[in-house]
């Protein structure tokens, strides 16, 4: 019989990609044992409507270019593509659809967005769907999982990974006023921000 088909999802703006998304695909991949992490670029984000968001092919490019060297990971179009608002519980559905019943989904995030995600739409669906890696620097504090009503019902993993504190904010507010961003991502990606002037003028 086949092997049943282990696939790790990491969704994210990704305005730009960094080495916490990096590390944290990685952490996942092997410890629990992934075929492949596919990185999902989101289209237009449902949550972030507070700023402009870089184009999606720029988010789409700079995420393909952080990953070329990997060959576990690549990078789906699904959520670029897709007209209007992306809903994360769409994508898992259409991935479900492509790989089958028999694939288990494992759909990555930070341990601090499994709380966003409790809220987000249809996010009960979204949990029948996949199990969530939630990413956790050393020594996060799990008793509020392990107390909640919701979150117990959720089939929820955790990892620690060492690189938690990047940010893409911080990124883009080190661009937009000049400070170095050197040793956060990777430096192929850097070199797409500045030749495409992206962030300079703030956030
Ligand atoms: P922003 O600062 O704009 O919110 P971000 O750095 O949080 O950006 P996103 O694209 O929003 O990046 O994150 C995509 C996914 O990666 C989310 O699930 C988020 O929790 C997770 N993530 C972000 N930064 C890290 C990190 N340093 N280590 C592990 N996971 C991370
Ligand atoms: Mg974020």
């Amino acid at each position: 019989m086949r092997k049943k088909l282990r696939l790790g999802i990491m969704g994210g703006t990704f305005d730009p990609i960094h080495y916490g998304h990096l590390v944290a695909a990685e952490e996942a991949l092997v410890q629990f044992n992934l075929d492949r992490v596919v990185f999902m670029p989101t289209g237009i984000p449902v949550r972030k409507t507070h700023r402009s968001v870089t184009s999606a092919e720029h988010r789409y490019l700079m995420t393909v270019i952080a990953t070329a060297s990997n060959p576990d990971f690549e990078v789906s179009r699904m959520e670029v593509d897709r007209p209007g608002a992306t809903y994360t519980v769409d994508t898992m559905l259409a991935l479900r659809a492509q790989h089958g019943a028999s694939a288990e989904l494992y759909f990555i995030t930070g341990a601090d967005a499994v709380w966003e995600i409790l809220t987000w739409k249809d996010s009960e669906r979204l949990a029948d769907v996949c199990t969530f890696i939630a990413a956790t620097r050393p020594g996060y504090d799990l008793s509020r999982f392990e107390q909640d009503e919701v979150a117990r019902h959720i089939n929820v993993e955790f990892m620690e990974v060492p690189a938690l504190a990047i940010s893409s904010t911080d990124i883009r507010d080190r661009i937009g006023s000049r400070r170095p961003v050197r040793y956060l991502l990777p430096e192929a990606v850097a070199a797409y921000i500045a030749k495409n002037d992206l962030y300079r003028s703030g956030v």
